[in-house]
């Protein structure tokens, strides 16, 4: 076990990497960030903030000798940067469970090769793939193989013209298709899995997405009970295939009643953030754990809780771009009961750009849903 006030490393200063930071250092851990940006969120409150690029190999000495483990935060570290760290320190999750995450034509294959639900999709490498993709995938998405987020590096093609132009938009980067599915609704699951194989699971969380972007999450799901467990179980068993340790979060569709896995992400996800405010441990805490052979925490939620994503527009008054830039007005969240606020110290607000968020919690489910939506 790596006990405190042992110093721990992680790669990429998001928001994710923030909580987490926060989460090692309630534990008496200390943190070193590795994020070229200046002010990334993480970084501006790590022991040490290593402004360096994710394959900067002189950083990554430093970061390998300072450090007792590494984690990361950002799916998209080059496998090669935690394959070069895990020759000096335990890095997790590994490169290879990292690898399949942050490549899209990785991951269906993936779920294709282990019998996992997942949506019908074609590989495309060039324009001969779209030629002989078949026609049933239209309407469909184009979604680039890698370094997509939030809804970007996707475009919605109504069949293969407009399927080719918008690869060659993407600058015939490789992709996959992906049919459009009809969504009945979006659920994810995130769990932490620790060096023995031994699991935790959050209950499962209901998603609402805006323009591919996540809205409000409600955990536990409205889903049926076997729906949730379904989830659980299949998250369960793509952790275990992928050797994974660390916190990993699967998004899932369900559409006309089935379940079908969207996505995985190697790490803390959005839609886990109610962990901090609604469960006896947070997906924080948990990847400080299984980072640190420590026995995993007690992953029972026991609020009912919805979450809500703040983005940039909300700094703008009148809409960007023509809009005045103004700090919102904070004390009106801060007057809800039951509502914990979050904010990332980001630099600049854009649109689209996840700024914050807020939980509320409490015992009634309809009545957080209610009053979380009344504060929006
Ligand atoms: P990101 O990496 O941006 O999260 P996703 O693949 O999860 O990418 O897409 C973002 C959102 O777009 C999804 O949560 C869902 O709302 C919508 N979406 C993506 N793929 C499909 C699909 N095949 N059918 C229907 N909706 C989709
Ligand atoms: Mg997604």
């Amino acid at each position: 076990m790596i006990l405190p006030p042992a110093t721990l490393g992680m790669l990429g200063g998001g928001q994710l990497g923030r909580f987490f930071v926060a989460a090692a250092h309630e534990m008496g851990y200390k943190i070193w960030v590795l994020d070229p940006d200046p002010n990334s969120p993480a970084g501006l409150i790590a022991d040490r903030h290593l402004q360096a690029a994710y394959d900067d190999y002189a950083a990554l000495d430093v970061l390998a000798e300072g450090c007792a483990a590494v984690t990361t935060e950002f799916e998209n570290v080059p496998a090669d940067t935690l394959d070069y760290l895990a020759k000096f320190v335990p890095v997790r999750p590994g490169a290879s469970a990292v690898a399949v995450c942050q490549n899209r034509i990785a991951e269906k294959s993936f779920l294709r090769d282990n019998g996992l639900p997942h949506g019908p999709f074609a590989v495309i490498n060039v324009d001969a793939d779209i030629a002989a993709a078949p026609a049933s995938l239209y309407p469909a998405i184009l979604k680039v193989a890698r370094f997509g987020y939030d809804g970007k590096g996707q475009a919605r093609v109504a069949n293969a013209a407009e399927a080719l132009h918008a690869f060659h938009a993407f600058k015939g980067e490789p992709c996959v298709l992906e049919q459009m599915l009809s969504l009945d609704y979006e659920v994810s699951v995130v769990l932490a899995r620790d060096e023995n194989g031994r699991v935790k699971c959050f209950p499962t969380v209901e998603n609402r997405h805006t323009n591919g972007i996540l809205d409000v999450s409600i955990a536990p799901a409205r889903a049926s009970a076997c729906q949730r467990d379904a989830a659980q179980e299949y998250a369960e068993r793509i952790a275990e295939r992928l050797g994974f340790i660390g916190t990993l979060a699967v998004e899932f569709f369900v559409s006309r009643g089935e379940l079908v896995v969207n996505e995985m992400a190697p790490r803390p996800h959005n839609s886990g953030h109610h962990t901090i405010d609604a469960c006896v441990t947070s997906q924080y805490e948990q990847q400080v754990r299984a980072l640190c052979g420590l026995p995993l925490g007690e992953a029972r939620q026991h609020s009912a809780s919805v979450m809500v994503n703040l983005l940039g527009e909300l700094w703008y008054d009148g809409g960007e771009p023509h809009g005045r830039y103004r700090e919102p007005d904070w004390s009106l969240l801060h007057a809800v009961p039951g509502l914990r606020l979050h904010l990332y110290a980001k630099h600049h607000a854009r649109h689209g750009r996840k700024m914050g968020h807020f939980t509320v919690i409490g015992s009634d489910a309809d009545d957080v849903l209610a009053k979380a939506l009344a504060a929006r």
